[in-house]
């Protein structure tokens, strides 16, 4: 079954078609299917709202089942900041996407002098499907760790270099602290990311949600 993805990000795409593939989805861009994916006004409160005004615009124009993900970094010392704008955090232009290098020095500024057991912080990722027959489900993941005092590794996107992950795991805030952080994202094998992101958690949910229901 042919299923639009509500995004232009490849990384995303293969993820989704990894996770998803055993229940027989394919995994489609706007693009592959011959169609314009409209940019989408994130207006949501949550991230839950986000990914579901995204797949529902994708369901709307393409007449197929849609799925959409929203996802952020939550940094406990800054009350959940940059959460909704992750993307958007360190951009002076409305709407506009900031850059991953300025956003991480916005990150570090603000943390300057923050010690270490201050800087938890936990990525979320809320993935959304959308049905022609007006079915919706969104579902969350989340992954827990710390904000390093400077950048480490160059694998990964966004945050990564500075997403510290605790070697007792990623699962709460508590599970994490009971480790080591000897890591970032932006250093661990990829796989070792796929296993435990927040975005892997949610599409893991979303598989088994969709084997129900197709
Ligand atoms: P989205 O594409 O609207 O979900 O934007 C999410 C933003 O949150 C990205 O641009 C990154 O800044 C941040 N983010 C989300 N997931 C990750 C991740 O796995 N690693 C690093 N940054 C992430």
């Amino acid at each position: 079954m042919i299923f639009l993805i509500a995004t232009q990000n490849s990384h995303k795409k293969t993820e989704f078609q990894r996770i998803l593939a055993p229940l027989g989805v394919e995994i489609r861009t706007a693009g592959e299917l011959g169609l314009t994916y409209p940019d989408v006004e994130e207006t949501g409160t949550t991230f839950e709202e986000n990914a579901l005004l995204k797949a529902r615009a994708g369901c709307l124009l393409s007449g197929v089942p849609t799925v959409a993900d929203d996802s952020g970094l939550c940094v406990d010392a800054l009350d959940g900041a940059p959460g909704l704008y992750s993307a958007r955090w360190s951009s002076d232009t409305e709407g506009e996407n900031g850059d991953d290098e300025e956003n991480n020095d916005k990150l570090l500024r603000l943390l300057k002098g923050v010690p270490d057991e201050e800087r938890t912080a936990h990525y979320v990722a809320a993935v959304a499907a959308v049905f022609p027959d007006g079915r919706e489900f969104v579902v969350r993941g989340e992954c827990y760790g710390r904000i390093a005092h400077e950048r480490h590794g160059s694998g990964g996107f966004g945050y990564d270099p500075l997403f510290l992950v605790s070697t007792a795991g990623t699962e709460s805030n508590e599970q994490a602290a009971s480790g080591d952080f000897t890591k970032t994202f932006g250093e661990v094998d990829p796989a070792v990311k796929d296993a435990q992101s927040h975005r892997a958690r949610a599409l893991n949910k979303m598989y088994d949600l969709l084997k129900e229901e197709l």
